[in-house]
């Protein structure tokens, strides 16, 4: 185990996460009279608003992850420490956090948790390994070979159920990511697959986007929703509202309807963009302050986004529940902006009681359903179609860090939206096999562990695992 402090007599603060929380956080304390440590379990900023691009063949892992190390590069307060924070110690003031098998423990003056969320699988976290999530761009890759494997396969195989099957692609949960994911589905097969195959039609693809709630994109609500959900039955995804997945294996799914009947979905290729479920982190803050969390594990927090009892720590982005403010990036930013003038007010003495209220500013939000057509919601303005996709392209660029991001992208979108090709489109057995061939081994560390195999050489069968929990 090492023990990191910043060789100096500066103020200390500790970021845990560069997504938009923590990377914004650390670049608004660029003048501050503080060192900032920024920990992270990746080496890279990720824009989860474009993932899906990534999982459809539009984008590269580049275009929306850039490296933290070198976007900090040039901020010399910034030290960034690759690492999966693992326990946060409010007492002693020190985070510990794990890289392989070393622990590295950072001492604090301040501290901002933005860890943000995970899949939740509302208890179901078997449904995992047939159905990826979309949080990482492990999981983006890995959804790209499925997708691109699920068409391979059907071209070779002769039996027309076999192919059905492999040609059904089911989105489960139709919020924003599952709306984008179902519409990019379609258009790949639709447009950029369309004549490249030449036993199966790729036009032939089924894509279900199915929801328990009763309409897509339900947060948007009335006009917007219905907009959205006719322009994708335009585009041939099957919607299927008030439906509620009760069981998944490799083969299929198992919907359960509003009138309570339960029927089966044989399908190759499912996606689970249904709910999420904040960082564990939250759960050690609450156990350790007597903060409350929320169903989601978000941190009930003060007005301005301290811990209650604690206010040298920050909990801000996907991971703190306030004013029942969304899991959206804006609120991660605006809010890791708003600690970062906290803490260097703190610094310049102004004491705890003089804090400000964090103000949410809603800038709006949006989401894409095919190339030229989105739906946007600006405050009380509702805009849909041609405006509202300039709309999201003009935001989704301007956010994007770095130049280099923003211009390759551009030159990618081109290639695809005006004409019909990806440019992503080659994907590797290792992007669709690792996840599960690593779960598979730790599974079977934890078996060997706890002494139910004792042949290293032995199978380990299904039994087995079960026993191992
Ligand atoms: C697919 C998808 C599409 C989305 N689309 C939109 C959209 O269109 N518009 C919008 O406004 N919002 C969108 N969002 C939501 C938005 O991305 C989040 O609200 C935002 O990223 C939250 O920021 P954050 O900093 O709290 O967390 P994140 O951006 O998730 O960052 C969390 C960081 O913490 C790190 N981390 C996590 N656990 C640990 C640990 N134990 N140790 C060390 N590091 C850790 C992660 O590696 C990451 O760097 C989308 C999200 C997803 C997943």
């Amino acid at each position: 185990m090492s023990v990191t402090s910043v060789d100096s007599p500066r103020h200390r603060v500790v970021i845990i996460g560069s997504g938009f929380g923590g990377l914004f956080c650390a670049q608004e304390l660029k003048r501050a009279d503080a060192e900032v440590t920024l920990v992270a379990r990746t080496t890279h900023h990720l824009f989860q608003p474009l993932l899906y691009q990534v999982a459809t063949g539009i984008l590269s892992v580049g275009d929306i992850a850039p490296a933290t190390r070198l976007v900090l590069r040039k901020q010399h307060n910034a030290h960034v420490l690759l690492g999966d924070v693992r326990s946060i110690d409010l007492e002693a003031r020190t985070v510990t956090s794990r890289l392989l098998d070393r622990d590295t423990v950072t001492e604090y003056d301040s501290l901002v948790v933005a860890a943000g969320a995970g899949q939740s699988y509302f208890g179901n976290d078997h449904f995992a390994k047939y159905a990826p999530g979309m949080k990482t761009i492990d999981d983006a890759l890995e959804l790209r070979g499925r997708i691109l494997g699920a068409f391979e396969e059907a071209e070779l195989s002769d039996d027309p159920e076999e192919r059905r099957r492999l040609l059904t692609f089911v989105v489960v949960g139709a919020g924003p990511t599952g709306v984008e994911l179902a519409g990019q589905i379609a258009e790949l097969a639709n447009r950029t697959l369309a004549g490249a195959f030449r036993r199966i039609d790729p036009r032939d693809a089924r894509v279900i986007l199915l929801d328990g709630a009763p309409t897509v994109l339900p947060v948007y609500g009335g006009k917007l929703s219905a907009n959205a959900a006719s322009r994708l039955e335009k585009m041939g995804v099957e919607i299927q509202p008030n439906a509620m997945v009760v069981d998944l294996d490799a083969d299929g799914l198992t919907v359960k309807d509003k009138d309570g009947t339960e029927r089966r979905i044989d399908c190759q290729c499912k996606v689970w963009s249904a709910g999420v479920q904040a960082s564990p982190l939250g759960k050690q803050l609450a156990e350790q302050s007597g903060a409350e969390i929320d169903r989601s594990g978000r941190v009930h927090v003060n007005p301005d986004l301290s811990l209650p009892g604690h206010p040298n720590v920050y909990v801000i982005g996907d991971m703190m529940a306030l004013d029942n403010l969304p899991g959206l990036a804006q609120v991660a930013m605006q809010g890791g902006k708003h600690v970062a003038k906290e803490i260097k007010a703190g610094i310049a003495g102004s004491p705890p009681e003089a804090r400000h209220p964090f103000k949410y500013f809603d800038k709006g939000s949006m989401a894409t359903i095919s190339r030229f057509s989105a739906v946007a919601k600006v405050g009380k303005l509702e805009i849909t179609g041609f405006i509202g996709w300039v709309m999201w392209l003009v935001v989704h660029l301007m956010y994007l860090v770095g130049f280099r991001s923003k211009f390759s992208t551009i030159l990618s979108w081109t290639v695809t939206f005006v004409g019909r090709g990806r440019a992503q489109m080659a994907s590797t057995e290792q992007q669709v096999f690792a996840r599960t061939a690593i779960e598979d081994l730790q599974d079977y560390e934890r078996a060997r562990a706890a002494g139910l195999i004792g042949d290293p050489t032995a199978v380990f069968t299904g039994e087995e695992r079960e026993k191992a929990g």
